[in-house]
C-alpha cells in the first residue's frame, strides 16, 4: 500500500515540474526582457517637484531614440526603492517637447516610498535626487486621438495624465503649424473638450504650469477645459 502509494506520488511529482518550471522561466523571461529594455535608454531626473495629495512630478531626458505618442505609458523603477518594481505610469509630456515627464500620486507602499525619497532629497539641498529607470513606451487607448474631428477628454483625479499629454501635443501642433487662425490642425482635429474631475481644490496645482503652457499657445481656444471640484475632504477622514 505505502509503496504504491509513493510511486503514485513521484510520478505526479515527475508530471508536476512542466506546471512548475514553465511559469518560472515565463517569470524569469520577463524579468530579463525588462532589465534589457531599460539599459537600451538612460534617464537622468531634470526636475521634480512635489505637490499637495502626494503628488510627485518628475522631469527626465529625453533618451536618444525615445519616440512615442501622446497618451502612452513607460514603466517606472527606483532601484533605491525597489530593484524588482516596475510601475506603470502615462507620460504628461508632449511626442514633440524635449524632456519625458510623468506624475506620480503615492496610493501605495511603492509610490509613498519613492515620494518621500524625492521630498527629503528636495528638502535637503545637499541630497542627490534618487535615479529612476525607464521601460517603454507602451501604448494605451488614448493614443488615436489624431484619427478624430472632435474629441472628449474626461479624466477623474491622477487619472487625467494621458490627458495632460494629448492636450500639450494639440497645443503644441497649434503653435507648430500656426494652424490657430483657422481652427484647424493638421491632423484633421478641430475641437478637443476637457472634463477634468477632481476631489481636492490641491490637485489645481498638479498641471497647473502644463495648463497655463497650453493656455498661452492654444489662443483661439481649439481646446475647451472644463475642471470641477466634486467633493470636499472633512478634516481627518
Ligand atoms: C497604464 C497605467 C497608467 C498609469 N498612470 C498613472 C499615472 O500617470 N499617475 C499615477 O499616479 N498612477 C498611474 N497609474 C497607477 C500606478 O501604476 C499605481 O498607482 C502604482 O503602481 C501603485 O503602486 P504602489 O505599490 O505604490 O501601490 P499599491 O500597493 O499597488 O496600491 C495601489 C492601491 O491599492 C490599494 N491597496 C493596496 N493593498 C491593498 C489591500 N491589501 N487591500 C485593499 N487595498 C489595497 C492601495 O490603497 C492603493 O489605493 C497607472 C496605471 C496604469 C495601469
Amino acid at each position: 500500500m505505502f509503496m504504491s502509494l509513493l510511486s503514485h506520488t513521484v510520478s505526479k511529482c515527475m508530471q508536476t515540474w512542466v506546471y512548475v518550471v514553465i511559469p518560472v522561466m515565463i517569470y524569469l523571461g520577463e524579468r530579463m526582457f525588462r532589465m534589457v529594455r531599460s539599459m537600451a535608454y538612460e534617464s537622468k531626473i531634470l526636475d521634480a517637484m512635489t505637490y499637495p495629495g502626494k503628488v510627485l512630478s518628475l522631469k527626465m531626458t529625453k533618451p536618444a531614440g525615445f519616440r512615442y505618442q501622446s497618451g502612452v505609458y513607460v514603466f517606472v523603477q527606483c532601484p533605491q526603492v525597489s530593484k524588482f518594481e516596475w510601475h506603470p505610469f502615462s507620460l504628461t509630456s508632449a511626442p514633440d517637447d524635449d524632456h519625458l515627464s510623468i506624475h506620480i500620486r503615492s496610493l501605495g507602499d511603492w509610490s509613498y516610498h519613492v515620494y518621500d525619497m524625492f521630498h527629503e532629497a528636495l528638502r535637503c539641498s545637499n541630497l542627490d535626487l534618487p535615479k529612476v529607470s525607464i521601460d517603454g513606451p507602451y501604448g494605451a487607448a488614448s493614443q488615436d486621438h489624431s484619427k478624430y474631428e472632435i474629441i472628449l477628454l474626461i479624466g477623474l483625479g491622477i487619472g487625467a495624465t494621458p490627458f495632460i499629454s494629448v492636450l500639450k501635443d494639440i497645443a503644441n501642433g497649434l503653435d507648430k503649424e500656426g494652424c490657430a487662425a483657422n481652427h484647424h490642425s493638421a491632423n484633421g482635429l478641430r475641437k478637443a473638450y476637457f472634463y477634468w474631475v477632481t476631489r481636492e481644490q490641491g490637485s489645481f496645482e498638479w498641471f497647473r504650469d502644463i495648463m497655463k503652457e497650453v493656455s498661452a499657445r492654444d489662443s483661439k481656444q481649439g481646446c475647451d477645459r472644463d475642471v470641477q471640484l466634486s467633493n470636499k475632504r472633512l478634516p481627518g477622514r
